[in-house]
């Protein structure tokens, strides 16, 4: 084997491959970014290799929140996020805050996020990350495509038929975004949209995904009802967002032929732990049987078979940002998730969702070097995931204790 000469072996008490158990006696072994091997600490021992022990630590792959919001600032009125959101683009002061947002995120183990709606200076920030500047690794939408009168009309760019869907996707691809988001309907910041309501045209919604794929960008959905879920893949959407399984009177409609079609298809759904899913978690019995049927269909899902990622939604109102951890505590509570399907669903899950499944979100070999270091084991105490030690992107160190590094 011929190494570079910033390889390095990392030596942790415990290895976690979600969602595989966690194994005592491996080393993970570094080079140029990149997972090199992954086995007996003993044989991957070279002469002059650099090796950093991590004596009582845990490694495991980075997390990836693959829905958030860098521009919002989380505060607890929906109007307030929006107004404030206005204030900081007249300011030109959206990147500064996307970044310190990002920051919070790495620091807390957090090494690819996936924004769902921001505008496109965030492209400007992912690219000085990726040149860089200490951050996770961002795949930004930029501006979601939505309709006038729709949800995240505040932000977004309008399509109100099969050609503007076409060509906003096709302008948004070539301004650089990563993947398209669509708000395939109504949302709850958003006064007078209807999240019980189907927003675009399975038609509308097929020419975004058309030009999407020439373009060789992914297409995220967000849908709060079973009909906009039905449309989105119909039109062949990799993933869908909230997934929430409501019919037009708010009634739990989960439609299991429309769910197996998705899975087949090899669509990822994303359940979402925003800032009032972590409160009900918080709270008595009444609370709890609040979310418990709120994540009704994402349970269903997971018996028929999907593969659904947690993420946070942080940014939107209540939502604070580097919480991912608390997000997960609601997925066990809400959708029955053991330690391991949690761990998993924030990063093997999570990568294919973002379209990096063969990238990162993984420790094993051939992967990008996006670890983290935590105290204890998240297998046994989901807790350790709050007590991050190192972050390490791309194999160099960027966190550590709570603070960027560099
Ligand atoms: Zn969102």
């Amino acid at each position: 084997m011929t190494l570079g000469p910033a390889a390095r072996l990392f030596v942790p008490e415990l290895v976690i491959d979600p969602p595989g158990p966690a194994r005592r006696g491996q080393a993970v072994l570094v080079d140029a970014g990149r997972i090199v091997a992954v086995g007996p600490d003993d044989e991957l021992r070279f002469d002059g290799l650099a090796v950093e022990p991590l004596p009582g630590l845990t490694l495991l792959p980075g997390m990836i929140d693959a829905h958030l919001h860098l521009e919002f600032r989380p505060v607890d009125e929906d109007a307030e996020v929006i107004r404030l959101l206005a204030a900081d683009h007249a300011a030109g002061a959206s990147a500064e805050v996307a970044l310190g947002h990002a920051r919070i995120e790495l620091v807390a183990g957090v090494t690819t996020v996936r924004d769902c709606a921001s505008s496109l200076a965030l492209l400007a920030v992912r690219d000085a990350i990726a040149g860089g500047v200490p951050g996770p690794r961002i795949i930004a939408t930029g501006p979601p495509i939505t309709k006038a009168a729709g949800h995240l009309s505040w932000t977004g760019v309008l399509a109100e038929d099969v050609a503007a869907a076409r060509s906003a996707t096709r302008e948004l691809c070539e301004r650089g975004v990563d993947a398209i988001k669509v708000v395939t309907s109504g949302g709850t910041m958003t006064p007078g949209s209807f999240p019980e309501r189907a927003q675009f045209t399975t038609e509308e919604l097929r020419a975004i995904v058309a030009e999407a794929t020439l373009h060789g960008r992914r297409v995220v959905a967000h849908a709060l009802n079973a009909e906009a879920i039905r449309r989105a893949t119909g039109a062949g959407v990799q993933s869908i967002d909230h997934a929430r399984w409501n019919d037009p009177g708010g009634a739990d409609a989960y439609d299991p032929s429309a769910a197996a079609q998705a899975i087949r298809q090899g669509v990822v759904f994303g359940l979402t732990a925003s800032g009032w899913t972590r409160r009900r978690a918080r709270g008595g019995e009444e609370d709890l049987a609040y979310l418990r049927s709120a994540f009704a269909g994402h349970r269903r899902l997971i018996a028929d078979g999907a593969l659904v990622g947690v993420h946070t939604d942080a940014g939107a109102t209540e939502t604070r940002f580097g919480e991912l951890a608390e997000s997960l505590r609601v997925a066990a509570v809400g959708a029955d998730l053991a330690p391991a399907q949690l761990l998993a669903s924030v990063t093997s899950i999570a990568a294919l969702t973002v379209g990096l499944g063969d990238e990162i979100g993984s420790v094993a070999p051939g992967y990008r070097a996006d670890l983290i270091v935590v105290a204890g084991n998240p297998l046994v105490d989901l807790d350790a995931l709050e007590r991050v030690q190192r972050v390490y992107r791309d194999g160099e160190l960027v966190a550590a204790d709570g603070r960027i590094v560099g």
